[in-house]
């Protein structure tokens, strides 16, 4: 409709989540028309986090050193391993701060359906630290979703099987819904009064 690179610029877009057709020619016309400095600066940053961005060696969240800020940190409770689906999880536990122990990021969840079993969500790197013997209990925060429970189901059997005691938030996390998007009181209380399973 526009020029080829401008075109292109709009598909590019359209890659973002919740981004259609519209809202992707508004952002592409307001960088070329309106924000040249705002423009330059997103496609260096972006460059350079796609770059530089990879997953932690030990947890799998996102961070652009060897282990992120969490699992270097020395002070935290060892003994508790919290799994979550993705990276924004992490950050919607840790605002809730109820929470002390390092974390395990699944990066998605089981879905044979979608080719995506054990290994995709990292499986082997989290049953040798179930086997480390320093993780004395472990919190399934999948998202209640039917492949989210299949997961917990899956990851609390591996753990149980190692003797490591595993319990599943519960409370007040609407069933479909999603973690990132649960308010943080909400969230603190589904960690603190956790079930054992
Ligand atoms: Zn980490």
């Amino acid at each position: 409709m526009f020029s080829p690179l401008i075109d292109q610029l709009i598909n590019s877009l359209r890659h973002l989540p919740g981004v259609g057709p519209k809202s992707a020619q508004r952002m592409a016309l307001h960088l070329l028309e309106r924000d040249r400095e705002g423009a330059q600066n997103l496609s260096e940053v972006l460059a350079k986090a796609v770059e530089h961005v990879h997953r932690c060696q030990q947890c799998r969240t996102l961070t652009e050193q060897a282990l992120c800020n969490i699992c270097s940190n020395a002070r935290r409770n060892r003994k508790e391993l919290c799994i979550v689906e993705t990276p924004a999880d992490v950050i919607a536990i840790e605002t809730s701060a109820v929470f002390s122990g390092y974390y395990f990021v699944l990066l998605g969840r089981l879905s044979p359906i979608d080719g995506i079993g054990p290994k995709e969500i990292g499986m082997d790197v989290l049953a040798s630290r179930f086997a480390e013997g320093e993780i004395e209990e472990v919190i399934v925060a999948t998202n209640p979703t039917i492949e989210g429970e299949a997961t917990a189901h899956y990851i609390s059997e591996r753990a149980k099987a190692q003797g490591i005691k595993v319990s599943r938030i519960a409370h007040g996390i609407p069933i479909g819904g999603e973690l990132e998007y649960v308010d943080g009181g909400t969230l603190a209380h589904a960690i603190s009064r956790r079930q054992e399973i």
